[in-house]
């Protein structure tokens, strides 16, 4: 691990600031949430900042969990856990429980911020181990040994020619699906929203540009709307592992059912073996209107799957990718929900 500087930021100005100032001193700086994976990659000298800022004094600004008649509002320092946890979370938006839950394990999830676990990289071992000289994501323009490697974990969704490493979270998925936004303030401080399904890039021919922040952006919050969706919704994640692992492919569904059993309309978001958190439009619209049962489960995993592109190791996983949404749109069909 390279030698780095620590900063603490007092509050999210002087945060924005104490960024700014490494960037004009061209030391490269990030901000430190709960550090569990940047500090990883730092050991493994994948990323070497020269400075860190850390945010652990920001929980009082960005520690907040909010929920009101227009959505839920998540501070970027809230910890996975408090947010797996939260009652009205659990009740209202169970497929955000759900997906923290499932995710990493408890040491982790109380260490880890919301923040950072949207902005987790790729697993991918071409580009964690530096070893390997071909990663285009970590060398731009170097190739992708993953291509002809060892890529069973990885992508099938929304890959290039010049990268097919997936993303690995869980909460991105359920917050793609539910169009979720995100707070943003800039390097003047100044405050944007941005839809959280432009956050994060597609690989295409610049795999290195993963997602659309400038670097002393700082994520303040994310916001998910209400809508009578929420409560009827799950996570299913399928893993080697029943814990403590990374999913190989991953559903988040809601529903929002009509009297007689038909979609009004239909939510879908996969993980595991996509590029980037993944919204399967095609798959929701196949299913607006119609009663959700094996048939219609089934006809909109299709759609889901239909671009999947698969390399040497990667064959398994569209079935798969079908087979957990058909399974994830059934049981959410099933739940029993509160009014
Ligand atoms: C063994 C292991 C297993 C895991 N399993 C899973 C799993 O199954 N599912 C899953 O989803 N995750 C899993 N994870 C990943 C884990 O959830 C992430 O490491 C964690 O959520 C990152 O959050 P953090 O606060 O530690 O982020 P950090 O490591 O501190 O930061 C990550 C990145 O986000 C940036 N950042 C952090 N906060 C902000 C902010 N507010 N604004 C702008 N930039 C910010 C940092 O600069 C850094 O680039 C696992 C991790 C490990 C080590």
């Amino acid at each position: 691990m390279r030698p780095f500087e620590l900063q603490t930021a007092g509050n999210p100005s002087d945060a924005i600031r104490k960024s700014q100032d490494a960037s004009r001193a061209q030391s490269g700086a990030r901000y430190l949430a709960g550090g569990t994976n940047l500090l990883d990659l730092m050991k493994l000298e994948v990323l070497t900042p020269r400075m860190l800022v850390s945010l652990k004094q920001l929980r009082s600004d960005l520690g907040a969990i909010e929920s009101d008649e227009d959505g839920l509002r998540l501070g970027a320092m809230v910890r996975m856990a408090e947010a797996a946890d939260h009652p009205i979370i659990r009740r209202d938006y169970p497929v955000i429980a759900d997906a923290l839950r499932l995710a990493a394990s408890a040491q982790l999830r109380n260490m880890a911020s919301l923040g950072g676990n949207v902005l987790q990289r790729t697993r991918c071992q071409y580009y964690r181990d530096t070893s390997w000289r071909a990663c285009n994501k970590r060398e731009p323009g170097s190739g992708c040994q993953a291509i002809t490697g060892v890529n069973r974990r990885l992508a099938v969704l929304g890959v290039s020619e010049h990268c097919i490493a997936n993303y690995p979270g869980d909460f991105a998925i359920a917050l793609v699906m539910l169009g979720a936004e995100l707070d943003i303030l800039d390097s003047a401080a100044a405050p944007r929203t941005i839809a959280f399904e432009d956050l994060h890039r597609s690989p295409g021919d610049t795999p290195h540009l993963e997602i659309n922040l400038q670097p002393a952006d700082l994520i303040t919050s994310i916001r998910i709307p209400a809508g009578p969706w929420t409560r009827r919704s799950r996570y299913v994640k399928v893993r080697d592992r029943a814990s403590y692992d990374f999913a190989l492919a991953s559903a988040a569904v809601a529903l929002d059912l009509a009297a007689d059993g038909r979609v009004r309309s239909a939510r879908i978001g996969l993980g595991g073996l996509v590029a980037r958190p993944w919204r399967a439009v095609e798959a929701e619209t196949v299913l607006n209107g119609r009663v959700l049962d094996e048939s219609a489960a089934q006809q909109a995993a299709e759609a889901a799957f239909a671009g999947a592109v698969v390399h040497s190791d990667t064959g398994f996983k569209p079935e798969l990718g079908r087979r957990t949404l058909v399974r994830a749109l059934l049981e959410t069909a099933q739940l029993e929900v509160s009014a």
